[in-house]
């Protein structure tokens, strides 16, 4: 039964229960959902009589019946599907510990790695790092978020409503909830979107191409990870996008009809690709510059090298803080740049003659390094050489992985990077800084992402064997010449030409707010509740996720955490991101609103 707006309104002020909702039941919900109740089971006795469980009512949206993996980490996605974070890496998952909240009792959770040791998973040895599939890591967050949720389900604390949110409306500083299936009869105080990805706007030629395959036989994948993709394909197939999507995409289709990789030598590292049957005439690979992503340093032995002391991420943490002090005045990402080439090139200079390249001073490389973290196109003698055929190229990104080629600048920039990341993440959360200096900043943080964000050497090694084999091209990479023709899709540069029936997007939506077409987020926008941080960013919030309104006298307890806040914070798209202390602040502050809340 849906009750009349009046009545909730009386409803909702003359009860003492406090409502808080949780939009989005992936591992940032889970993290909210963990943090609140540590939050409110740090109470005293005394604050707990009016602070108990019986004094708050969660409400969990989600569109789908799991909880705990949200989209990226779904358990019945194929096992093709990797991580690429190492479980090495993953060693910061922290467990959870034990609750007590008056005579409600939530039990400790173990870390990723604890958990992995229970369940006998193969985990990392010093010498190898080990990726796991992303559907065992949703196997860890559905159990973690099954063990709070089912305690909070069974004291009456928590009711999970499996539909999706289209609407969130502020009703006289409550916030009112709408789901496909229609209007809650619930006011609620709070409510945090932790919604992950959101569709946005088709680009003009997904748009073309839409349009195209209504009307030919030619077949348009636009979500790859569906979960029919194999039984919908043609034979010839074109991916647009040669990033981590693209490596998932071409390991399903690489053990179609059991084929499979062997190593190609007893001494390794490389693989020889068996095809028992041949099911494609060719996969073509293309993407605007053309080049997969560089894969990670094998394990800790080679991986160490290019970590920063903790002398050095000391120094790299103090100096970015002095300059944030005045984040009003700095124009420029030039005082992270700077920071970064120190550190960077004292990394470089200490690997001697283990790198391609030498330096005569340490000051003209930092010069280098400055204008390689600036701009991901420079080229110099240092960094590897881009016009090398790809298959050289890549092999040569292998060696350097397994620490068996010398390492160029680039790859050893892009690691360094990758180690300063969680420091920066925290660094440039809600920073105060003038909105054009943080798109900058996110920029340059996008362009180390092909190395920082690499696949494990493995998954480089098998595009390698299928590039050997003949069936995986990689020879019209670079931003081809595409023509829609009654099969499908002609692709080619000045020497080559392939034809492809099917075409797969792998290019993921970016959050840029403007761009989305999620009723939820456009909804708010269309009220003026949300604005950008930029045009080209996410949603604009406050330390305590709270979002930035654009009108003032908006102070319902709306927040927002996760990848749709690009920009105000520059860590997303990463599990650890999910538990990191941006969740814990929101927490606080709703603890914080509730006790102002029964005072006022
Ligand atoms: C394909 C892919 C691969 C990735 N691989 C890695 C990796 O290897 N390593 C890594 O560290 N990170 C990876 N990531 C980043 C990943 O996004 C984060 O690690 C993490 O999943 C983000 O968690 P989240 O809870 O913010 O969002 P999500 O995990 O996306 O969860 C959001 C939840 O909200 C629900 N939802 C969305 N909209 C609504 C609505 N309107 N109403 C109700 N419910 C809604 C969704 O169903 C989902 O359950 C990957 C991301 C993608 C897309």
């Amino acid at each position: 039964m849906v009750l009349p707006y009046e009545r909730i309104f009386t409803l909702m002020t003359t009860n003492t229960t406090y409502h808080i909702a949780i939009i989005g039941a992936g591992p940032r919900g889970l993290s909210g959902l963990e943090q609140l109740c540590l939050q409110y089971s740090g109470l005293n006795t005394t604050q707990t009589s009016y602070l108990g469980p019986d004094h708050i009512h969660l409400t969990l949206f989600n569109d789908k019946e799991t909880l705990g993996p949200g989209t990226p980490w779904e358990i019945d996605q194929t096992p093709h599907n990797w991580l690429n974070i190492s479980d090495r890496a993953l060693e910061n998952l922290e467990g959870r510990v034990a609750m007590h909240w008056r005579d409600l009792h939530i039990p400790s959770f173990p870390s990723y790695i604890d958990w992995c040791d229970k369940h006998d998973y193969r985990t990392y040895t010093n010498a190898r790092d080990y990726f796991p599939s992303r559907s065992q890591m949703g196997q860890y967050l559905k159990a973690r978020f099954k063990s709070i949720a089912l305690p909070l389900k069974d004291y009456g604390v928590l009711k999970v409503i499996t539909q999706k949110v289209i609407e969130v409306k502020t009703e006289r500083n409550f916030l009112s909830i709408k789901t496909t299936s229609g209007q809650i009869d619930t006011l609620f105080h709070e409510s945090v979107l932790t919604i992950g990805h959101q569709p946005t706007t088709d680009s003009p030629q997904i748009k073309k191409w839409k349009a195209h395959s209504k009307t030919t036989a030619a077949i348009l994948i636009d979500n790859c990870y569906r979960k029919d993709l194999r039984s919908t394909i043609g034979s010839a197939i074109g991916i647009r996008g040669m990033g981590l999507a693209m490596i998932d995409v071409v390991r399903l289709l690489a053990h179609a009809n059991h084929n499979y990789f062997t190593a190609a030598s007893p001494v390794g590292p490389f693989l020889k690709y068996h095809i028992k049957n041949r099911s494609f005439e060719h996969i073509v690979l293309f993407s605007l510059d053309g080049f997969p992503p560089a894969p990670k340093p094998v394990g800790k032995r080679i991986d160490r090298k290019f970590a920063p002391s903790k002398k050095q991420r000391k120094a790299f943490k103090k100096e970015i803080k002095t300059h944030l002090d005045y984040a009003s005045e700095q124009h420029s990402p030039n005082f992270l740049v700077e920071a970064f080439a120190k550190i960077a090139a004292a990394i470089y200079q200490s690997l001697s003659n283990e790198v391609g390249y030498s330096f005569d001073q340490e000051t003209q490389l930092q010069e280098v390094i400055k204008d390689q973290v600036n701009n991901k196109n420079f080229k110099h003698e240092a960094c590897i050489n881009r016009s090398l055929p790809k298959i050289d190229y890549l092999k040569r990104l292998c060696l350097m992985a397994f620490g068996k080629a010398p390492f160029s600048l680039d790859y050893v920039v892009g690691q360094v990077w990758r180690h300063l990341q969680p420091d920066m993440y925290r660094l440039f959360a809600h920073t105060g800084l003038p909105d054009a200096t943080m798109d900058k900043i996110v920029a340059i943080d996008e362009g180390t992402k092909a190395y920082s964000y690499g696949p494990p050497v493995k998954s480089v090694l098998q595009l390698i064997a299928m590039m050997e084999s003949g069936i995986l091209r990689l020879d019209v990479s670079s931003n081809p010449d595409i023509k829609t023709i009654p099969q499908g899709w002609q692709l080619s540069n000045s020497t080559t030409t392939y034809k492809v029936d099917t075409m797969i997007n792998t290019v993921l939506d970016k959050p840029k707010l403007e761009a989305i077409t999620a009723p939820i987020l456009t909804n708010l926008l269309k009220d003026d509740v949300i604005c950008p941080v930029s045009s080209d960013l996410g949603v604009a919030t406050k330390a305590n996720a709270l979002i930035e309104s654009k009108d003032a006298s908006f102070t319902a307890g709306l927040a927002m955490l996760g990848r749709n806040c690009k920009g105000s914070v520059l860590g997303v798209d990463a599990i650890l991101e999910c538990f990191s202390p941006e969740i814990t602040h929101w927490a606080t502050g709703v603890l914080t609103r509730h006790l102002a809340y029964i005072d006022s």
